[in-house]
């Protein structure tokens, strides 16, 4: 069901505790080394400021263990945060307690105040309703657009949203809205793409997609699972041996549901997973006994952009190979590059993922790089997200 947005309520000058997901990348020099996320959180951010709300913003940072750990505290995003939005962003020591509270008085409508880290709270982690109330006493309502960590039951994003009207901000909207299209009223044909190190990371993924898409193409080091599971010998590749026959149980779910269950073909192998190693294509019929798989060869990828190409709704999560390495990224940035120029509606779930789409310089062509890799995960799994079920239905 589709959710409240700031939109749908009335924020003038009223206290918005907004929780975002400023979990960034840091440099040595403590800087913010990568704003992607704080840069999704903007259009939130400005309307609610243009808007006259108070605006008070937090995230967690890192993983402290529910204690003040310097290394992660949140001045350094203030400071970004204040040059992306050309405005005064103040920084509260706490995310909770007097002072907080005084600084939020002080607040003046359209100002911006960024809370300190939440997870030097324990609170925050075991959702205790003392340290939810807490941070409920700083706001009039509660916008949640950290959609990378809505998969958490948190006090932050779950156990607040108990004592406050809680609306989605406009991250969060897009995030529903597009994993929710493809999952509950895809246009046909629907291809999913799926990827990655180990099956085991994905059984739900895969299961649940297995009952929504026309054709499922299976990469990376998990296709050597499913190859195994057909009789392949897949040399010194990955395997995961005690998968094999959930990976035949999943292949025999495609066929009874009639959905296009595609493996690779053929494979970039080497002796080691390592740049420098020497590499070749095979047929996966011809891997070598001490060989690893390490990419889909030309021919997976001629047939997995075919199938792309005919598709009206592509989902793709998990690179085809180690693309971290060049020699074996070309299976990867090709499906990335299928998915940009196919017409199709297109969605790419997990942070590797992600960060290929990036790589091969495509995703302003892609409809939609899904913020939250565990989150969109769990979405692709068909399972309510905590921080999502706890907002407000329109
Ligand atoms: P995402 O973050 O998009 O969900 P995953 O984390 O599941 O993706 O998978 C990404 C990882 O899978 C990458 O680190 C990549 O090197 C690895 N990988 C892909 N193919 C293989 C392979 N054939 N052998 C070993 N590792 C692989
Ligand atoms: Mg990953």
């Amino acid at each position: 069901m589709a959710k409240k947005t700031v939109r749908d309520v009335d924020v003038s000058g009223k206290r918005a505790l907004v929780r975002v997901d400023f979990n960034v990348p840091l440099d040595k020099k403590g800087e913010v080394a990568d704003d992607t996320r704080i840069r999704a959180a903007l259009p939130t951010i400005k309307y609610l400021m243009e808007h006259k709300a108070r605006v008070i913003l937090m995230s967690h940072l890192g993983r402290p263990k529910g204690a003040v750990d310097e290394r992660y505290r949140m001045d350094p995003v203030a400071r970004h945060l204040e040059k992306l939005l050309g405005a005064p962003v103040r920084k509260a020591d706490d995310c909770v307690g007097e002072e907080v509270q005084r600084a939020v008085q002080e607040l003046a409508e359209g100002q911006v105040l960024l809370l300190e880290n939440v997870r030097f709270h324990a609170g925050e982690t075991k959702n205790e309703e003392g340290f939810a109330r807490r941070l409920a006493e700083l706001g009039d309502i509660f916008v949640n657009d950290a959609f990378g960590a809505a998969h958490r039951a948190h006090a932050s994003t779950q156990g607040v949203a108990e004592f406050l009207p809680a609306v989605a901000g406009f991250l969060m909207e897009k995030e529903i809205n597009m994993l929710g299209q493809v999952l509950g009223s895809p246009a046909k044909p629907f291809v999913a793409i799926i990827g990655g190190a180990k099956i085991s990371d994905k059984i739900g993924v895969i299961d649940n997609l297995l009952d929504k898409v026309d054709a499922l193409l299976i990469g990376g080091g998990m296709a050597n699972t499913f190859l195994r599971a057909r009789g392949v010998n897949v040399g010194n590749s990955l395997l995961e041996a005690d998968k094999v026959e959930l990976a035949g149980k999943l292949m025999r779910k495609a066929k009874a549901g009639g959905v296009e269950l595609q493996l690779p073909v053929d494979a970039v192998v080497a002796p080691a997973a390592s740049p420098d190693a020497e590499h070749k294509v095979v047929g996966v019929q011809e891997i070598p006994p001490d060989g690893m798989v390490l990419d889909i060869g030309p021919q997976t990828v001629q047939n997995f952009t075919e199938r792309i190409k005919g598709a009206a709704t592509v989902v793709w999560n998990g690179p085809m190979g180690v693309f971290e390495m060049e020699p074996f990224a070309g299976g990867t940035l090709a499906v990335a590059k299928a998915l940009a120029e196919s017409g199709a509606v297109t969605v790419v779930g997990g942070g590797d993922s992600a960060a290929a789409v990036q790589k091969a310089g495509v995703a302003d062509q892609i409809t939609h790089i899904s913020t939250g890799g565990g989150a969109s995960l769990e979405f692709l799994e068909g399972k309510e997200l905590p921080g999502v079920a706890a907002l407000q239905d329109k």
